[in-house]
């Protein structure tokens, strides 16, 4: 049943050109292709039959070159239309009907209120019609929309509008074409009462470009930070990268019903509302910054995804790891670099090292799958980033750049693979990257072990470096990477040491790149006056585990010291993992719950330190989330881990409650609201010095946060407040307040959902029970239960994993509700089963219990299948 990237073979036909009709009507739409195909001369059988991908489709009627085919002519079956005997040119019409208004799984043509908005990607479009849907099969598209003119009055598809004109019974039309080639993945259709922000961007070569976001009408005055994010994206891509924008439109449509983050369909990317809307009082700081990176990272997929696309689904990372990559570093430049790369190393390690670690661990190119769509995964996205970043950390950024030039004089129009995107690097830099191969086919988390060796009579610093990787499903054995070890030596004063590795003539100063690719390689470096410390992995410069032996007052130096802001907060943040699992083990055993002197000295330090960049102390005393504590344990006890958090968090308050006050403010802030770095950077550090306060059982303290709730003139102020708000009693009326004011706001009221499923207080199902039967709560919408339900199986730990297996009987009855309904959003919630192995025994057995009542259910959909099938594995 898996599909196996070694299967891969060329397409049949080819299809030229696809002219699509729309019939959109309240109870079916009709829909009818006229495909222009002709024999793939590349395909092995020359008379290989047509077998077109379908799904869900009710067949009206099969021409082929204007003669109507009966049902001898052609097989039909749940997956597909055959047509066996084609000749080598061939016109096909081929009329379907379907059911967009009762269609949950928003894949395909779906329904969100009364409108009409379509997803494709991955193999969205085989619930519209009989296609060859995959990526490979580029063609010309125009698309022909007809709807009532009154229901739905905006037509949207790709590319260009060339006509529109009114039919009978008070229906029009209107002709889209889009002049670029394009796999049906980045097919999309929308239809309804819309309301337009329109602007305009002229690209460096001259091109006037109509920038145009639609969204509901209430949500008009929602839109401004996209439109300027937009235009921001234009103008990095084109100074960055000299990438122009190539169509005449630029059209963005947000809608509330949507699977995912956002979809790059040519000229006309579909978003979640979470992706676009944005007012100073009902969106935060973070949502700002994720709107600013998502519509970057759509807009850039316009090249790297679109004009080059991928050959099979197994390239994905092919579009996504670069695209990530390129709004990563567009993020970067508009705010605080090193900011960004904390926020990145975290979401890294977090999600993809545990992905690495438990069932689904696949390496960024996979091998097989069973569903695609369980493979928009934190490894080909956010893993498939760092691999694009090695090579611009092992080539420079203008060696990185002519790979990239290269990469599109070889490939413009094309679809191709993960290798193709390797040589263009390694081609265009003379550079061999064959062993750097390795990043794609292998899978887990390498582990990169560093001793060394100060010799002060010969003055030489020595480097031990090995390397290992550990077995993964399917994976026993790993050969060795091709690792860039960004370093640098740190002296007593503070200060970055000149590096000379022996032979070498000269010293360079501050960092390095080191190219590890052995099992064992050791670096000798000469003329070291002083014992340094290593300060190593700068930037993050590979997705590893690093292995050294700090001693504490090393880790405080660097932490102190270090030039580099990745390594700097890495040296609090292993100071705090040690004292982390201290307490955790305390717990378990039942001993003190103690902080150490040394890292609250040091805490206290970078809180009081006024040259550091606020943001980047915020960051310095954000404790890592319970689920990667839990990921560094043996053998899991979730309690333990809530009990050990909780006491690091009222030890750090009750020691350093002064400096917190003092934090507090000293970054309050009297004015307008901002969304500009400086601004944003201190209300995080005021956010964070409050959230430690009020882990102090003081009535002044809780008056604090009451009045920042009731006075904040911006959600990121007021959400922080509530967030404090309700672990305690004073919580409720903070809640009722918020969804009184916010009832007709649906993604404030997910921020409502949210925060009261990350609660830390008791009895969370039952309050999550009820709270599913709100008005503002409704199954079929993924957004509402990402905020619920999702939260509280991914990050409500302990809550999760209470004792008596009521969380996981409450997961497994809730996916397979939602598993009903919409299969993608259910197979993410089955996620939540992924670390079953390594809890405690009598979890271990609850969950075990709760997995294999879910494999057995019939009529399980093959996403959910497929996570709970390797799961039991
Ligand atoms: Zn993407």
């Amino acid at each position: 049943q898996p599909i196996q990237l070694k299967d891969y073979t060329p397409p049949s036909f080819l299809i030229d050109k696809v002219d699509l009709t729309f019939d959109l009507e309240e109870d079916h739409t009709r829909v009818t292709s006229r495909l222009v195909l002709h024999r793939n001369p590349a395909h092995p059988d020359a008379r290989a039959a047509l077998q077109l991908d379908g799904r869900e489709l009710e067949l009206e009627s099969v021409k082929l070159d204007g003669e109507l085919l009966d049902s001898s002519r052609y097989e039909l079956d749940a997956e597909s239309l055959s047509i066996a005997a084609m000749p080598d040119n061939a016109i096909l019409e081929i009329v379907t009907v379907i059911h967009p208004e009762t269609n949950t799984s928003l894949n395909g043509l779906y329904r969100s209120g009364a409108n009409f908005y379509s997803q494709c990607e991955a193999e969205g479009f085989r619930k519209i019609t009989y296609y060859l849907d995959r990526p490979d099969v580029m063609a010309r598209f125009s698309t022909t929309i007809v709807a009532d003119k009154q229901k739905w009055p905006v037509l949207l598809s790709n590319g260009n509008k060339v006509g529109e004109g009114m039919l009978d019974r008070n229906r029009h039309w209107v002709k889209w074409v889009d002049p670029f080639k394009k796999p049906a993945y980045l097919f999309a259709l929308v239809a309804g009462k819309l309301s337009l922000l329109a602007d305009r961007y002229t690209t460096t070569s001259g091109r006037e470009v109509a920038l145009e976001i639609w969204v509901e009408p209430a949500d008009l005055d929602k839109c401004a930070h996209a439109m300027s994010s937009v235009k921001k994206s234009m103008q990095w891509d084109e100074q960055r990268y000299g990438l122009e924008y190539d169509l005449d439109t630029y059209m963005i449509v947000a809608v509330g019903d949507f699977n995912m983050g956002a979809m790059e369909n040519k000229g006309l990317n579909i978003f979640n509302t979470k992706y676009v809307l944005a007012r100073a009082d009902t969106a935060t700081d973070v949502d700002f910054d994720g709107i600013e990176a998502v519509i970057a990272h759509e807009y850039f997929h316009n090249w790297t995804g679109n004009r080059v696309t991928c050959r099979d689904w197994f390239q994905l990372s092919l579009k996504e790891g670069l695209t990530v990559f390129r709004d990563q570093e567009f993020s970067a430049d508009m705010g605080s670099a090193e900011v960004c790369r904390i926020d990145a190393v975290r979401t890294l390690r977090t999600h993809q090292f545990a992905e690495d670690a438990g069932p689904m661990a696949h390496p960024i190119r996979p091998e097989s799958y069973i569903e695609i769509n369980n493979f928009y995964t934190v490894t080909v996205y956010e893993k498939g980033a760092e691999v694009v970043r090695m090579y611009q950390t092992l080539l420079g950024r203008d060696g990185f750049r002519k790979g990239m030039d290269l990469y599109f004089k070889r490939h413009d129009g094309q679809a191709v693979t993960c290798d193709d995107f390797r040589a263009a690097m390694a081609d265009a830099n003379d550079y061999d990257l064959g062993q750097f191969a390795r990043w794609y086919s292998q899978a887990g988390t390498p582990v990169l072990r560093v001793r060394g060796q100060y010799d002060a009579a010969a003055q030489t610093y020595t480097l031990e470096v090995s390397q290992s990787c550990p077995a993964t499903p399917g994976q026993a054995e790993k050969l060795p990477f091709h690792i860039p070890l960004t370093l640098g030596l740190v002296g007593p004063d503070g200060a970055d040491l000149p590096l000379q590795l022996a032979g070498e003539a000269e010293a360079v100063a501050g960092s390095r790149v080191l190219s590890v690719k052995e099992a064992s390689q050791t670096f000798h470096f000469i003329n070291v006056a002083v014992e340094p410390v290593p300060s190593l992995l700068r930037n993050f410069s590979a997705p590893v585990k690093l292995d050294f032996p700090y001693s504490r007052p090393q880790l405080v130096h660097l932490l102190a010291h270090d030039s580099d802001a990745f390594c700097r907060w890495e040296a609090g943040q292993t100071l705090m993992l040690q004292d982390l699992q201290g307490l955790i083990d305390a717990a378990r055993s039942g001993g003190e719950l103690e902080l150490k002197d040394d890292f609250v000295a040091a805490m206290r330090r970078v809180l009081a330190d006024e040259s550091l960049d606020p943001a980047l102390v915020a960051l310095m005393l954000t404790l890592p989330a319970e689920t990667y504590l839990a990921d560094q344990q043996d053998e899991i006890d979730p309690d333990a881990i809530r009990a050990g958090r909780e006491a690091m968090k009222l030890g750090l308050a009750r020691a350093l409650r002064s400096e917190f006050k003092a934090a507090y403010t000293r970054m309050l802030d009297s004015g307008a609201y901002q969304y500009e770095a400086t601004a944003v950077a201190r209300r995080s550090l005021k956010n964070i010095a409050l959230a430690y306060l009020s882990e102090l059982d003081e009535s002044g303290l809780m008056e604090l946060a009451e009045r920042q709730f009731a006075e904040a003139n911006n959600m990121t102020d007021a959400q922080a407040a509530l967030a404090c708000l309700v672990n305690w009693p004073e919580g409720d009326a903070a809640l009722a307040s918020f969804a009184s004011k916010w009832a007709d706001e649906a993604l404030v009221m997910d921020k409502w959902f949210t925060l009261q499923a990350s609660s830390r207080r008791l009895g969370v199902v039952a309050k999550i029970k009820a709270l599913m039967q709100h008005p503002a709560f409704a199954l079929t919408n993924p957004n509402k239960v990402r905020s619920l339900i999702g939260t509280f199986v991914h990050n409500n730990l302990a809550g999760f994993h209470a004792i008596d297996g009521s969380g996981y009987e409450f997961a497994a009855d809730t996916l397979l509700a939602v598993d009903k309904l919409n299969p993608q959003v259910a197979a993410r919630l089955a996620g939540s089963f992924n670390r079953w192995k390594k809890l405690e025994p009598v979890r271990r057995a609850h969950m075990r219990a709760a997995l294999e009542r879910v494999a057995a259910h019939a009529g399980l959909s093959r996403d959910v299948y497929e996570i709970v099938s390797k799961n039991l594995m």
